[in-house]
């Protein structure tokens, strides 16, 4: 059973092995606690603050978390997902942008789930594909929608060098144990001046800064909880630039009663406060 008012996770499995980290943003091992939780424990970088788990479970402990479970709760919540996914993509002024991009464009999307935004880009004229590391999940959509899903990681995928228009992940960067390198692939797979979608919990918010371990967020399955500042410093620094930072959910569910969750929702979105940020970046060269 999850923590009440936390996102769903996999709970630690006995018998995993900690293994010490580095930071993705600036390179550093030193660290000073931050909270510490049921069974594992969030540092902060004494080099630039992200937060993140160091000592961290090891790759393919984390892996292992995407099973059956998991597949139940990405097909239960696929609907719900796309439309805040699509929400986002609003935010970030995705109908224009899909625009100005030729006819014959190419979509991927990371961590994909069952792929409902595969299957949107795709009927929008977008030759599209999506990666997802959980084969049940996969699976599942491939058989129900008919779309084109690698199962793995992105690496795993061996996609040519600039195949793509525009890489979008929701919801996935926070939970790779390496995220530097995963935007080093995303570069290289992206065509020149192609864009990259990241959406991702924000540290920055005010319901970490309000609930510190006790945030939504604040859960076993994620490796990293990024600042804004720090992850436009990681995709800065691995040849994108920034163009658009948009994020939402001032109050989670429950946790403020209704109109009060409402105006800091609004609030949020308008002032930058929400605790899930969403980045428009483009590749440069
Ligand atoms: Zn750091």
């Amino acid at each position: 059973m999850n923590e009440r008012g936390k996102t769903y996770y996999t709970e630690p499995k006995p018998g995993e092995r900690l293994e010490a980290a580095r930071c993705p943003v600036c390179g550093t091992s030193l660290v000073k606690p931050l909270w510490q939780l049921n069974g594992f424990a969030f540092a902060r970088c004494r080099g630039c603050g992200h937060v993140y788990q160091n000592p961290r479970p090891q790759a393919k402990d984390l892996a292992e978390r995407y099973d059956e479970d998991y597949k139940a709760y990405e097909i239960e919540s696929a609907a719900a997902f796309f439309k805040l996914m699509r929400l986002g993509l609003d935010d970030l002024g995705f109908d224009e942008l899909e625009a100005s991009l030729p006819a014959e464009k190419a979509f991927l999307d990371l961590g994909c789930a069952t792929g409902a935004l595969v299957e949107h880009a795709q009927k929008r004229g977008w030759k599209a594909v999506g990666v997802e590391l959980c084969r049940g999940s996969a699976e599942y959509g491939i058989k129900t929608r008919g779309v084109d899903i690698r199962i793995g990681t992105l690496r795993d995928a061996r996609f040519a060098a600039d195949s793509f228009d525009l890489v979008h992940s929701s919801h996935l960067i926070e939970h790779i144990p390496e995220p530097g390198e995963l935007v080093d692939e995303i570069a290289r797979v992206l065509k020149p001046a192609g864009y990259c979608i990241t959406v991702t919990p924000t540290v920055s918010g005010l319901q970490a800064r309000l609930f510190g371990g006790r945030w939504r967020s604040a859960i076993a399955d994620h490796a990293h909880l990024f600042s804004q500042k720090g992850l436009c410093r990681l995709l800065n620094e691995r040849g994108f630039s920034v163009i658009t930072i948009k994020t939402w959910g001032g109050m989670a569910q429950g946790l403020a009663p209704a109109p009060i969750k409402r105006v800091l929702d609004k609030a949020a979105k308008r002032w930058g406060f929400g605790d899930v940020m969403a980045l428009l970046a483009r590749k440069e060269g």
